[in-house]
């Protein structure tokens, strides 16, 4: 018995299969470029099999029909028919007030991530297409939906609001609603299970440094406040993502330099972050370390903002916590990059934060702690795998006894 897990988004279907049993990935991949040239398929199995290919699909369902073909392929599937599959588990970004944890998919909670979409544009439509393609597809077992936003509505209405007028939040919903929740969640409870504390136990700063950024308060086990809001553009500085501004940066830019609304958009999410500081032309983490490293003073620089950022908001969210025990660095960067992690947590030995060089510098794929013996913090580098949370939440939601 396996269960499928789906991220759909506007041009591609992410998926991986989980065994129910012993919750293992057998399988997994990416359906991308729907609906352009050059769709392809990329897959992997437990064996070791790899799978690079041109593929015919138009929309999300064809995705989905070719994905479960190849999960029963003869030579590099892993299940012999798709009545393997006992439950769907969907990635879904927005879920905003209305849904706070993962739940099984009906009319209502299909309406709901319809409602919004006028607040994830991107992202809600998408999912729900890949809901309704799996409803077709596997008319016979139930779908969760697992929510980004669902983690953090532990999170209280102090740090939630806006300094706004208060209707804004009342009839408007505009508030903190923050994402990569269900990365957040993952790494809090690995961390838990890897320090055999109980997470009820931790006050934790999670840093998910991907091309997204986000990094979240999380006091015994819960959300208290994370860097994301309204929408995934506040916080950190990213990839192409400015993070914090002065709103008023905006009135000064569509009122002195001419820019229409869809122009400032496509500045500050394509244009900014570490992009448009460095202005090498890539957003690519390691490209900009090598630019750095070949002289460049403006990818020095981009460097040191994105990173001062990453202190400032540990400082503050140490201060929210109340006291901290462990910091956690999870996604492509936070993962691959300990030149960061080092700058990240240099001079920080009045926080009880003392990373170990050596322990930092030494690569591999698996969870691990960099802290130094002085440390009183721990300081753990922990692979995402959100998609191993979707499947965790519905095994826990279907196949775990109340
Ligand atoms: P996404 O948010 O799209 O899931 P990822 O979590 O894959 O992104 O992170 C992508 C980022 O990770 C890129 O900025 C990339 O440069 C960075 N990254 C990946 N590997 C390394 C590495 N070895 N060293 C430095 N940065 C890396």
């Amino acid at each position: 018995m396996t269960i499928l897990v789906l991220n759909t988004g506007s041009s591609s279907v992410k998926f991986a299969l989980f065994q129910l049993l012993g919750e293992s990935r057998l399988a997994g991949g990416i359906v991308e470029r729907i609906g352009f040239e050059g769709t392809k398929m990329v897959y992997d199995n437990h064996r070791g099999d790899k799978v690079h290919q041109p593929v015919q699909v138009r929309n999300t369902g064809e995705a989905v029909a070719e994905i479960t073909k190849l999960l029963t392929d003869k030579a590099d599937g892993v299940i012999r028919d798709k009545n393997q599959v006992v439950a769907v588990g969907h990635r879904v970004v927005h879920g905003g007030e209305k849904i706070t944890a993962s739940v099984i998919i009906d009319r209502r909670v299909k309406q709901v991530i319809q409602e919004y979409s006028t607040l994830a544009p991107l992202h809600n439509p998408s999912n729900l297409t890949g809901i309704v393609a799996c409803e077709k597809h596997f008319p016979d077992i139930p779908g969760v939906a697992v929510f980004d936003t669902a983690f953090h509505t532990t999170i209280p209405a102090h740090a939630y609001l806006y300094g706004l007028p208060y209707q804004m939040y009342s009839e408007d919903k505009i508030r903190r609603y923050g994402f990569h929740g269900t990365s957040h969640h993952y790494v809090c409870h690995a961390a838990a299970d890897f320090l055999s504390q109980p997470a009820d136990d931790l006050k934790i700063i999670s840093c998910h440094l991907g091309n997204g950024c986000s990094i979240t308060a999380i006091d015994r086990g819960k959300s208290i406040d994370t860097s994301m809001g309204f929408t995934p553009l506040e916080g950190l500085m990213m990839g192409t993502r400015s993070g914090d501004i002065d709103p008023a940066i905006i009135f000064y830019l569509m009122e002195h330099k001419k820019l229409e609304s869809q122009q400032v958009k496509e500045l500050l999410n394509k244009e900014s972050g570490l992009f448009g500081l460095a202005g090498i032309g890539s957003s690519d983490l390691r490209d900009i370390l090598a630019a750095r490293e070949n002289g460049n003073r403006l990818a020095d620089t981009a460097i040191r903002t994105f990173v001062y950022r990453i202190k400032k908001y540990l400082g503050a969210y140490t201060a929210a916590l109340g006291g901290l025990d462990t910091i956690i660095f999870t996604a492509g960067i936070g993962e691959n990059a300990p030149f960061i992690r080092e700058m990240v947590c240099q001079n920080l030995e009045g926080l009880g934060i003392v990373i170990d060089s050596e322990k930092n510098a030494a690569g591999n794929q698996t969870i691990r702690e960099i802290q130094h013996e002085d440390s009183r913090v721990n300081i753990l580098v922990i692979p995402a795998n959100e998609e191993k949370e979707i499947a965790l939440q519905v095994i826990k939601l279907l196949f775990t006894e109340k």
